[in-house]
Order: structure tokens, then sequence, then C-alpha cells
């Protein structure tokens, strides 16, 4: 039952109940068949309204509970954006650039991308690149067990 039929049955209730109270103010003769058939129909009325309300009560929690994690969801996409936004790339990881040098990081490139997880690599060795012009530093990312990710020393 919708809200608009629930809110008709009871103010259909309602009116029965004013009509009956009219009824009984101008006789006090009245049928007491005809005055119970009308309580009946009231009570009728009455439970179908209810029974509307509690369910739309019930869609009405679980609406909440999904304006609530569609809410969580929001934040945390506004909150990875501006996080996205102060990232900087040097072609082998993501940095937070700070003032000192080469700042915070690095953070894997393919997890921040792929899923937008920012993940910290762990420091294996420096110096292990031999084809790298300069030195470098090797690093792993814990997400991609198998990457070797070499990052030249600034
Ligand atoms: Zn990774």
């Amino acid at each position: 039952m919708s809200l608009p039929t629930a809110l008709g049955a009871l103010k259909t209730a309602a009116d029965l109940s004013v009509q009956l109270r009219n009824l009984l103010k101008q006789s006090d003769q009245l049928p007491v068949n005809e005055v119970l058939a009308r309580i009946i129909e009231m009570q009728e009325l009455i439970a179908d309204g209810r029974s509307a309300l509690i369910d739309l009560q019930d869609e009405l929690v679980t609406k909440n509970g999904q304006i609530e994690t569609l809410s969580l969801e929001l934040r945390e996409l506004r909150d990875k954006s501006r996080l996205g936004e102060k990232l900087v790339s040097d072609g082998c990881a993501y940095w937070f650039p700070d003032k000192r040098e080469p700042g915070d990081g690095p953070f894997c490139l393919a997890c921040w991308d792929a899923d937008g997880k920012l993940v910290r690599l762990r420091f294996l060795a420096e110096d292990i690149w031999v084809d790298s012009p300069g030195r470098s530093r090797l690093y792993k990312c814990e997400i991609h067990k198998d990457s070797r990710i070499y990052i030249p020393c600034k």
C-alpha cells in the first residue's frame, strides 16, 4: 500500500468515526448491528493504514542506510581525489612533494592507479640497479609481492 492510500484509509476511518458520533448524538436508538458494522469498518481501515505505515517506515530505514553508505563512499572519493591532487609521479613511484627532497614516499604507482590505494614501498637495497646511470634504490610493494621497483637517487 502506498503512502497516499494509507493516509486515505486513515482519513476515511476518521470520517466514519465523526459520522458515527453525529449519528449517536442525534439518536441513541441506532441499531447495534449498524454501529458494530461501522466500528469494524473503521478498525479495518485503521489496521490497513497502520500496516502500510509500518511498511513505509521499514522502507525509510532501508533508504536511510543506503543514504548513509553512499555519503560515506562520497566522502571517501572526495578524500581520495584531494589526496590524488597532491601526489606527484617521478615515473617510478608517487611522492608527496615536500620542502625536503625527495618528499614523502615513495608510494606504489600500480596500487594507486588501479585501486586508489596509497601503498608505501618498502626499501630493500641501494645501488642495485646496474643499468642505472647513477645511484638507485630498490623498493618492493607489499601488495605486489613480486615487484621490484628501482628509483634513481636524486
Ligand atoms: Zn603495489
